[in-house]
């Protein structure tokens, strides 16, 4: 076991902000399904104080309980105390994985895989992308499935297999210019993050998140170096990881020329306005991390702060209701703008999901890991998208979008068929109004 208490090292204030109240319980998914108060937030805090204390050991049971955890930060939007469960949830994670308790050969393989190898190369990502495109779309894994070829699989990567993303044929740097000017010119210069999940299986919300932007005047700058936000690893363990991410995500925008830099991705964005405290250390790039900060925008925050411009025409869609990204909502407390984005469309009929801020259970790879829990979410999810009984849910985040689209594609007969996104729907307003002018989109 390593020696190095990263719980210790946190600032013990951090630590000492929970005061017991239990007001964050109901709220808490986990602990709603086992009622018991070590899958609580306030439990898990009592658990990383006993660590940061010496009072407790970093074992294998401690490991299973930070992973039970989605990470949801529910729990944070309702504390009166305003603990900082997000630090501490991360570095829980990053004391479990530093202490080796949970280091099964298989899961250690598919970690450092994917954490350490493909994440953190955007080229190489990108090739695994184009061979699952062309696996899926040359019918290869439909002729796999009916030849019974995963039932040679283990059973766990049995169940995953129908959940791979479908892959884009495209993905945002053939769709995306490296600068692309507004035809009506408002002074603003952005950035735009394209992500990674993003890119591969949504790179069509990326087009229509740069088209959204030059409809508002914008200047759209999205730099080809880019690579994954780090938040994976971050939300993971992986600090030292989720560190170097950050700084070639820095290094890739030039900062003093961006009014803001654009994030159409819930769970990537929480994880990119922290990246001050990651790198609050690192003599070089501290200050430059503060700045980043200060311009890192959701798409939705920016374009209510910019006073965005109604579109005329409507989007193609009568009712819709939303879902919300927990670390949109939950992280970083973009609530009204995507309603009043999606209220702005004419002709269209907003409808509230119940419990719409409730984890679907998408949870970065939660789905992965903890299916049973992550199903019993979705399955609470869809129920609820019964009830709100409309046929489109929009939602900000790639993970909750294909966690969705799951959850209904397994259920034929639901009056909801199709996942978008509120940025898609503006989009597509902005175009139908566009051609009623016959024009073209900027
Ligand atoms: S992050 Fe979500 S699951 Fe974890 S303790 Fe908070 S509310 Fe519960
Ligand atoms: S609401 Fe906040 S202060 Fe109260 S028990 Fe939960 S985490 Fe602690």
């Amino acid at each position: 076991m390593a020696s190095a208490n990263l719980l210790q090292s946190l600032d013990y204030s951090v630590l000492q902000q929970c005061m017991h109240c239990g007001m964050c319980l109901p709220t808490c998914p986990t602990y709603v399904e086992t009622k018991m108060e070590r899958n609580s937030p306030r439990g898990r805090i009592s658990l990383m104080r006993a660590v940061a204390d010496g009072d407790l050991q970093v074992t294998k049971a401690l490991s299973d309980e930070m992973y039970y955890c989605l990470g949801c930060l529910a729990c944070q939007t309702a504390c009166p105390a305003g603990v900082n469960y997000a630090e501490l949830f991360e570095t829980a994670r990053a004391e479990v994985e530093q202490a080796q308790v949970d280091d099964g050969m298989q899961r250690g393989f598919w970690r450092w895989l994917s954490l350490n190898v493909i994440f953190m190369r955007p080229w190489l990502l990108r090739l695994i992308g184009r061979v699952l495109h062309v696996y899926q779309s040359t019918g290869l894994d439909a002729l796999m499935r009916r030849l019974r070829f995963f039932g040679l699989m283990p059973p766990s990567l049995k169940k995953l297999e129908p959940q791979t993303p479908k892959i884009a044929e495209h993905f945002s740097d053939d769709l995306i210019w490296p600068e692309e000017k507004p035809k009506q010119d408002r002074g603003y210069r952005v950035g735009l993050l394209t992500g990674c999940i993003q890119d591969l299986a949504f790179s069509n919300i990326n087009r229509d998140t740069a088209d959204v932007l030059l409809a508002n005047g914008c200047e759209v700058i999205t730099p080809r170096s880019q690579s994954c936000c780090g938040s994976l690893h971050a939300h993971n363990g992986e600090l030292e990881l989720a560190r170097e991410l950050a700084r070639r995500q820095i290094d890739s925008f030039d900062l003093d020329s961006l009014d803001a830099i654009i994030t159409n991705a819930g769970g990537c964005g929480s994880h990119l306005k922290t990246y001050g405290h990651l790198l609050h250390d690192d003599p070089f790039y501290a200050g430059k991390a503060k700045q980043w900060d200060k311009k890192v925008k959701d798409i939705h925050e920016w374009l209510v702060q910019i006073r965005f411009r109604k579109p005329t025409a409507g989007a193609g869609v009568s009712e819709v209701t939303y879902h919300e990204s927990c670390h949109l909502c939950h992280g970083q407390k973009v609530v009204s703008q995507p309603r009043q984005i999606l209220a702005s469309i004419p002709g269209l009929t907003f409808k509230e999901l119940p419990e719409s801020n409730w984890c679907c259970g998408s949870a970065g790879i939660y789905n992965i890991t903890q299916p049973e829990q992550s199903q019993k979410l979705l399955t609470r999810k869809v129920e609820n998208l019964r009830q709100a009984g409309v046929p489109v849910v929009a939602t900000s985040n790639p993970g909750c979008h294909l966690q969705l689209a799951n959850g209904l594609r397994a259920c034929s007969s639901h009056p909801c068929q199709e996942v978008t996104q509120p940025v898609t729907l503006l989009a597509q307003a902005y175009r139908a109004e566009q051609s009623a002018q016959g024009g073209g989109v900027s």
